[in-house]
């Protein structure tokens, strides 16, 4: 079973998306890019180098919701008569992309984001929102944990990998331990958490970093030989990459904790400390990464958390 990584332009700060196309029947791409005119045309050049065209591929796979990962699934299907397009239930995104705006503002003002800069990461994603056509019901098909996605020569399990995203899955290639990780395994990055609704209960916050690390757990269960992410390079030594994702997200945890004051602090306070020159979308990135650091904090009694109307106000536990 081949997998070829093929280099997709994309409009974010992020840099270019890897989609994977598994060249053997059935003809299947892991992503596919976000929906612009450039990476049409790579996607096109991509498969043309390995000898097929959009029309013969018969199954679009998606590590995540995404805009860069999931923004051609459906214009490739449609394309290319129905190919089946596999997401995992929980990315709820998947349908109207990004952002679920009622559900997302709602843990906008939980974590203290003011009004008026809730209203402007509306208008970003809006914008964001852009680059994917969204899929129908019907277009898709929910995948789930260890189901095994079958090949003419062999299969990929689907690894639930949440953390990233609530839905972002995995994939592994059991025979030499490969695994296609999306944007949970980045090799130059540690992923940020976005912040979510929860998949289950749309009105509380997903933990994203908590499940992130059993996410990256799992997947060291594994051994692997080979990580294809996302973004970047191929990933040769997982080991090296688990330690130094652990260091970091301990040392940001440590940071995070010093900022919150005696006196109390919404995330969003801490995240404009944390990220002071942060604008535009990496507002929004800084208060999911505060968000899931306050969340992981509290959830191992390090940092107390109470409701002051509709803000959630962290303060040092007194003990
Ligand atoms: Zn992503
Ligand atoms: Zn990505």
């Amino acid at each position: 079973m081949r997998i070829i990584p093929i280099s997709v332009p994309t409009p974010f700060y992020v840099g270019p998306v890897n989609v994977y196309l598994i060249a053997e029947d059935p003809v299947t791409l892991i992503d596919t890019g976000p929906k612009t005119k450039e990476a049409v045309e790579a996607l096109r050049e991509g498969l043309r180098r390995a000898r097929f065209r959009v029309s013969d591929v018969r199954r679009i796979v998606l590590t995540h919701a995404h805009e860069d990962h999931c923004g051609l699934a459906k214009s490739v299907r449609d394309e290319a008569k129905d190919a089946e397009v596999l997401v995992h239930g929980w990315e709820t995104g998947h349908r109207a992309a990004r952002l679920e705006y009622d559900e997302h503002r709602k843990l906008l003002e939980r974590a203290g984001v003011p009004a008026e800069e809730v209203e402007a990461m509306r208008k970003m994603y809006e914008g964001v929102r852009a680059y994917a056509d969204s899929l129908a019901d019907g277009e898709y098909r929910e995948m789930v944990d260890e189901e095994e996605i079958e090949f003419a020569t062999g299969s990929l399990r689907v690894i639930h990998t949440p953390g990233h995203t609530p839905g972002s899955c995995s994939f592994l290639r059991e025979a030499d331990r490969t695994i296609i990780a999306g944007d949970c395994v980045l090799k130059r990055i540690t992923p940020n958490p976005i912040l979510s609704p929860d998949p289950i209960d749309p009105s509380k916050r997903f933990h994203s970093l908590a499940e992130y690390l059993v996410s990256l757990a799992r997947l060291r269960s594994f051994a692997p030989t080979l990580v294809h992410g996302g973004h970047g390079d191929a990933i040769t030594d997982f080991e090296e990459l688990f330690n130094r994702y652990l260091r970091a997200i301990r040392e940001r945890q440590t940071d995070v904790i010093r900022l919150v004051p005696k006196t109390g602090a919404t995330a969003w306070d801490v995240a404009r400390e944390l990220f002071p020159g942060a604008d535009d979308v990496h507002k929004f990135l800084a208060v999911s990464e505060a968000v899931a650091h306050l969340d992981l904090a509290h959830s191992e009694n390090k940092i107390a958390v109470e409701l002051s109307g509709e803000r959630e106000i962290y303060r040092q536990d007194k003990g």
